[in-house]
C-alpha cells in the first residue's frame, strides 16, 4: 500500500504541509479528506485479476488507455470483485467527455438528461462509461439543489479526486486503474471491506437528504453483501424514510425491482420495514400488515417473498407483477369486503377494489401498464378457481395468466385465503389426461331417482315433508 503523505520525503514535510493547507483551505469541505487519505494498493495487494473481468470491459478500459485518457473500474464491480463475486455488471469511469468517449468508440450511444453517460454496445453487453464528476458546489450553475437539499441536477465534470465524493458508501468508490492492475482508494474502503461495513461517505444526514434513495440502496447492500451499516449512518436513517416521498415514483418502481426481484426479497422486506421505508414505498400494505387476523395477512406476503427467494435460488424466473400482486392482495381484499357490505356483487367489488387499490399506489411507486394489467389478471382469476363444474375449469386452463393465477391461488390456500382443498382439485385437474379431466367436471351424477334423493336430504335437514320447492 502506498500512501501519499507517509512516503513523502521527511526533509520537504514543512513545505508540503504549508503548500497542502493552501490548497486544502481553498477546496470545498467534502475534497480536503481527498488529499489526506489518498491510498494506492498495488496488484499484488488485492484479489482482483483480469481473468475476472468482462473482456468487453477490458477492450473499453485498454481502448481508453490508449487514446491517452484515463480510464477506470468503479462502483459495483470493484467491489463485487474484491468479494469473489461476479459482477452484475461493469462501470468504467474515465477523463474523457462523453464527445470523447464516442469518437473512440464506433459502437457507442450517449444517454441520459441528468447525467450524460456513453453506452459502449458489444453484442447483448453493455459497458457504462462514465465521465468524473466534478465538486459539490451549490453555487455551481450545473448542480442544482431544491429546498430540502436533494439534488435535482447535476451534470459537470471534474477530476478522480473529485468524482469520489460524489458516490454513496466507501466500498463502491474504489477504483480500479488499468494504467497498473492497482486499487486506489481515497476514503478507506477497502478497511470497510475487510470489516464489511457499509459506511457513507461524508456526512450521512446531508447524503441521505441529497438523495434519500440512497437509503434504500443502504438497505439492498446491506442484504445482499451481508454488510452491517455503520452506526452513523444507521442513526441518520431512523426518522428520515419520510423523505423518500420527495422522489419521482417511476424512479422508486425502479429500485424496488431492484430490492426485490434479487433473491432475499423477505429480508430485504423486513429491513425495510426496521427502518420506516417500507411504509413510504407501500402505505396500503403496511397498513394492512398492522390489521393482521391471526397472523394471516401478513403471512401471504412473507410466503410470496420466500417462494421468490426460493425460485432464484433455483436459477427460476420471477416476475414484477406477481410480487406486486402479492403486495397489494391484502388491501384489495379488505377494501372490496368493505364494498361487498355496501351491498356490491363480489365480482364487482373486487375489480372496483383493485383499480382503487392500484390507482393509489401509483403516486408512491409507478407501476407500468403491463404490470398493473397483469396484477388485475390474476386477482380476477381467483374467484373463477371456485367454478368446477362444465366447461369453465378447461377455459380457465387455456388463459394465458392461469399459471400465475394458480400459484396465487396456492399461496392463499397455504396461508389460510382459500380453502387447501380447492387448489389441491387444480393441482389434480392440470395434470390429468382429457378423459380424466371430462370425469373431474361433470355434475355430480343423479341417482336414478332423483327427486326422491333430495327429498331424502331435504327431510333429514329439516324435519320435514314435502315443501313446495320440491314440486
Ligand atoms: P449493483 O451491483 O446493484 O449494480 P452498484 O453499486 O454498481 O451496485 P449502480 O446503481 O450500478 O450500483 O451504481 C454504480 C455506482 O455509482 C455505485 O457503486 C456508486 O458508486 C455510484 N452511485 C449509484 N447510485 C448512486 C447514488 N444514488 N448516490 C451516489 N452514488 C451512486
Ligand atoms: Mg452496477
Amino acid at each position: 500500500m502506498i500512501n501519499i503523505i507517509k512516503k513523502t520525503n521527511l526533509g520537504v514535510i514543512p513545505i508540503f504541509n504549508f503548500f497542502r493547507k493552501i490548497i486544502q483551505s481553498a477546496l470545498p469541505d467534502a475534497e480536503r479528506p481527498a488529499i489526506r487519505k489518498m491510498k494506492i494498493y498495488a496488484r499484488p495487494e488485492h484479489n482482483i485479476s483480469r481473468s475476472q473481468i468482462s473482456e468487453n470491459a477490458l477492450k473499453v478500459l485498454y481502448r481508453l488507455q490508449k487514446e491517452g485518457f484515463e480510464a477506470f473500474l468503479v462502483g459495483g464491480c470493484v467491489r463485487d470483485l474484491l468479494l469473489g463475486r461476479e459482477p452484475k455488471d461493469f462501470d468504467v469511469v474515465t477523463d474523457a467527455d462523453p464527445e470523447q468517449v464516442r469518437k473512440v468508440f464506433r459502437n457507442c450511444r450517449i444517454i441520459g438528461r441528468r447525467f450524460r453517460l456513453a453506452h459502449v454496445h458489444f453484442g447483448k453487453e453493455v459497458i457504462e462509461v462514465a465521465t468524473f464528476r466534478g465538486a459539490a458546489e451549490t453555487q455551481n450553475d450545473k448542480q442544482v439543489l431544491n429546498k430540502e437539499g436533494r439534488l435535482l441536477r447535476d451534470n459537470v465534470y471534474g477530476t478522480i479526486e473529485e468524482d469520489v465524493w460524489r458516490r454513496d458508501f466507501t466500498v463502491n468508490a474504489l477504483y480500479y486503474n488499468i494504467k497498473d492492475f492497482s486499487v486506489v482508494d481515497y476514503v478507506d474502503g477497502m478497511n470497510d471491506h475487510k470489516t464489511s461495513t457499509l459506511r457513507l461517505i461524508g456526512d450521512p444526514e446531508t447524503r441521505f437528504r441529497e438523495d434519500p434513495v440512497r437509503m434504500l440502496r443502504a438497505v439492498r447492500f446491506a442484504v445482499k453483501l451481508g454488510f452491517k451499516l455503520d452506526p452513523d449512518c444507521e442513526n441518520a436513517m431512523h426518522g428520515a424514510a419520510e423523505l423518500l416521498s420527495s422522489i419521482p415514483s417511476a424512479r422508486l418502481y425502479d429500485e424496488v425491482l431492484k430490492l426485490f426481484l434479487f433473491g432475499y426479497a423477505l429480508q430485504t422486506f423486513e429491513m425495510l420495514r426496521h427502518y420506516g421505508l417500507f411504509q413510504v414505498l407501500f402505505p396500503a400494505t403496511e397498513k394492512s400488515l398492522s390489521a393482521e387476523e391471526n397472523g394471516f395477512p401478513r403471512l401471504l406476503l412473507i410466503k410470496a417473498l420466500e417462494n421468490s427467494d426460493n425460485r432464484i435460488a433455483d436459477g427460476k424466473s420471477v416476475t414484477a407483477y406477481f410480487l406486486f400482486a402479492a403486495f397489494l392482495w391484502e388491501p384489495v381484499r379488505i377494501l372490496a369486503k368493505e364494498k361487498m357490505a355496501e351491498g356490491l356483487p363480489e365480482f364487482m367489488a373486487y375489480q372496483d377494489a383493485a383499480n382503487e387499490v392500484i390507482a393509489r399506489q401509483v403516486k408512491h411507486t409507478a407501476l407500468p401498464r403491463h404490470i398493473s394489467m397483469a396484477m388485475r389478471e390474476v386477482w380476477s382469476l381467483q374467484p373463477r378457481f371456485n367454478a368446477r363444474v362444465g366447461s369453465k375449469p378447461s377455459r380457465l386452463l387455456t388463459h394465458p395468466r392461469f399459471r400465475a393465477g394458480y400459484d396465487f391461488l396456492l399461496l392463499r390456500a397455504e396461508t389460510g385465503g382459500a380453502d387447501p382443498e380447492l387448489a389441491q382439485w387444480w393441482q389434480v385437474y392440470q395434470n390429468a389426461d382429457e378423459t380424466e379431466q371430462r370425469k373431474m367436471t361433470q355434475p355430480p351424477r343423479k341417482s336414478q331417482n332423483s327427486k326422491s334423493g333430495r327429498k331424502r336430504s331435504y327431510r333429514k335437514r329439516t324435519h320435514n315433508s314435502a315443501t313446495s320447492t320440491e314440486a
